[in-house]
């Protein structure tokens, strides 16, 4: 019997990556390249339609056939799959993205954004399955957030909504890219922890970590640091966590939810961000929500941007519509 596959499309600011998935939520994968260096959003539509094109070949090759396409980008995406705004891949600022790949493809395409794309791969395959309504959050370069709303994607009214990272946390703190200070992602973020400890070891701190040459340095490595006792390490993952929690408090008080799901680089630390993050939450939102809100880890890693993609370019009607 001929078996259907969907692709999978995790489109980022530096790589772009596709897999076939199948029914199961089995990965394998296919392509992977630079999404740095096009010109023109629709040189990197080409692009992606000529990797899927080479996917669903190899697929017809064994009498098979692909279902549909879903793509998670780096930006907020309109109800039409239209790219509103993508300030790490500028040249995909007001493409068509939907319906450009479509027209090349020949098969329904769907697109959101990557990380409400990996809220999804979590709800449908991971750590969220049991979960009705939780917040995604990923900590990694930046700080993404995706919210999953009684069983549904909640993108907001413009498609704005799951901004997490940018979520205040230090009034007049460190300034932000988004034009604001003292965001959650200044301090919580791979790159958020690695700036407060090269400020600490610019100010002379002793740590494992001053014997790293400052390639060498990242977020894995204060982890490693902080399991073996470092102090410096440990002091600033529990400040990453403290704020964390500090923002999550916010989350149980508005929402009440059922539970938050941790995935991203940083999220192999979420053990020693938990003491600090517990005891921020718990001190400082309603009892009830604060205990009912589970903290879990990301189950899938890597895949769950294309797991959540490809289910999504499958069945696109899972978002609320506002
Ligand atoms: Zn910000």
């Amino acid at each position: 019997m001929s078996r259907v596959y969907d692709i999978g499309i995790d489109l980022g600011g530096t790589n772009c990556r596709l897999a076939l998935v199948d029914d199961q939520g089995r990965v394998s994968e296919g392509a992977r390249f630079s999404s740095r260096g096009f010109s023109r959003g629709g040189e990197l539509i080409t692009r992606i339609a000529a990797e899927c094109r080479t996917l669903m070949d190899q697929v017809a090759g064994d009498g098979d056939r692909i279902g549909a396409v879903g793509a998670g980008v780096p930006g907020l995406v309109d109800a039409q799959g239209q790219v509103v705004a993508a300030p790490n891949l500028g040249v995909l600022d007001g493409v068509a993205f939907a319906e450009e790949l479509q027209r090349l493809l020949e098969v329904p395409v769907a697109v959101l954004n990557d990380a409400n794309a990996i809220a999804w791969g979590e709800k449908i395959w991971g750590a969220g399955r049991d979960l009705r309504s939780f917040l995604t959050v990923t900590l990694g370069t930046g700080v993404g957030g995706g919210l999953v709303l009684a069983e549904r994607l909640w993108v907001g009214v413009d498609g704005c909504a799951g901004e997490f990272g940018h979520v205040n946390v230090e009034p007049e703190g460190r300034s932000c890219g988004c034009g604001s200070r003292g965001c959650l992602e200044q301090y919580s973020s791979a790159t958020g922890i690695l700036r407060s400890v090269r400020t600490a070891l610019e100010q002379g701190r002793p740590s494992l970590l001053a014997t790293l040459s400052s390639e060498a340095l990242s977020a894995a490595e204060v982890g490693r640091a902080a399991r073996q006792d470092d102090a410096l390490a440990r002091e600033v993952l529990q400040d990453a966590g403290r704020r964390l929690g500090q923002a999550l408090a916010g989350v149980a008080n508005l929402l009440n939810l059922d539970g938050v799901v941790v995935c991203g680089g940083v999220a192999e630390s979420l053990d020693l961000l938990m003491p600090a993050l517990r005891e921020e939450l718990y001190r400082r939102a309603f009892e009830r929500p604060a205990r009912r809100m589970k903290i879990l880890a990301g189950a899938l890693g890597d895949n769950a941007g294309i797991l959540g993609a490809a289910r999504f370019g499958r069945d696109p009607d899972v978002v609320w519509t506002a």
